[in-house]
């Protein structure tokens, strides 16, 4: 592991306060916003964008201060390194080495949900990895996002538009409550089509060890190298047990029952009756829908001044997996 970077703090968010007086935070329409955030991050600002997973906090992912921004921000660990988002295949292999089994999953899967962690070339800074031998790389789907990341033609590091170890921004709404006075701009382009973060994979010489349960499953994965086995464990750094967390204590129970008058529900097939606050995931059971529906409903839930969520477990098929671990994640403390 390297030094961290000169001039830069060790972690971001001890020590010194950072200082965002003055800071106004604007939202704007894709359309209205695409120039504007390209300036922006041309000047090493950091600017919220829409990905096809959550929101993200962009900046230039080549300049260290501009990714300083982002730990500032959201108050991140300078531990928990950030997901570097390509302009197109073609810097890949100017970012990272990619073996044949790496090229082969982004054929298949970018622009998309996937990230790919990969030995890493020297252009990309300390700051990005934690010093890390390795970068993890990705490339959005979202038109907006692509359009941004084009124009500037450099990578973006973005991790998602929350305080740390928050609830991921799905709506440039979540982003404001996050990170209001703190970031220039946020480029507003509806809900995200996921909502949840991407699939994390490790690529070894001649097999596959998932990092973070996300929109590309297990299933999807097998398909091009045996997969490690991590007990359905998320191993990424910095992600650890208690993550995604509402402020409202929240418990995961089948067959749920109100235990007091001031209860919630995140239902699954429950109808939820009895409960104080109830958010259905998908009224069709369909696991994708609630995938894009879970981490609006935590934000409506944990705003309704509950005194106790209960979460009904989704099936761990599919994206059902990445879901029940993010539920995992905010029930711990
Ligand atoms: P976020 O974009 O906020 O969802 O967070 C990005 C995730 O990617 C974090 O959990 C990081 O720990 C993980 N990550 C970033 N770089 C690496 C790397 N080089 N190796 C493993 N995990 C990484
Ligand atoms: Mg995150």
């Amino acid at each position: 592991m390297r030094d961290a970077p000169a001039g830069l703090p060790r972690k971001a968010n001890s020590g010194r306060s950072c200082d965002f007086t003055g800071l106004k935070t604007r939202v704007c329409q894709a359309k209205d916003g695409i120039a504007e955030a390209v300036s922006l991050l041309s000047a090493g600002e950091p600017v919220a964008l829409p990905t096809e997973t959550v929101y993200g906090l962009a900046a230039d992912a080549l300049s260290p201060v501009a990714c300083a921004k982002i730990f500032e921000a959201k108050e991140r660990p300078l531990s928990d390194p950030l997901i570097v988002h390509l302009p197109d295949n073609a810097w890949l292999a100017r970012i990272a080495t990619p073996t044949p089994l790496a090229l082969a999953l982004a054929d298949a899967f970018w622009p998309g949900p996937l990230t790919l962690v990969l030995p890493r070339t020297d252009i990309v800074p300390d700051i990005v990895t934690d010093g890390r031998e390795t970068v993890a790389v990705r490339r959005s789907a979202h038109p907006v996002f692509q359009e941004i990341v084009e124009t500037l033609g450099r990578p973006l590091a973005a991790p998602s538009g929350n305080r740390f170890g928050r609830i991921s921004p799905t709506t440039a709404d979540h982003v404001l409550a996050e990170l209001d006075g703190r970031i220039p701009l946020v480029v507003d382009a509806g809900p995200c089509a996921h909502g949840i973060e991407s699939t994390i994979v490790e690529v070894l010489d001649d097999r596959l060890r998932i990092l973070r349960q996300g929109p590309v499953t297990a299933d999807d994965l097998k398909a091009f190298a045996p997969l490690d086995d991590t007990r359905g464990t998320t191993a990424v750094p910095g992600g650890m047990k208690s993550h995604y967390a509402p402020r409202t204590r929240l418990v995961i129970q089948e067959n749920p029952r109100p235990s007091s008058e001031n209860h919630g529900l995140l239902a699954w097939q429950a109808s939820g009756e009895g409960f104080a606050h109830v958010e259905h995931l998908s009224a069709t059971g369909d696991l994708r829908e609630a995938a894009a529906a879970l981490y609006g409903a935590m934000r409506r839930l944990d705003a309704a001044g509950l005194e106790l969520i209960t979460a009904e477990p989704v099936p761990e098929s599919g994206i059902g997996a990445a879901i029940m671990d993010r539920l995992r994640k905010a029930s711990a403390r």
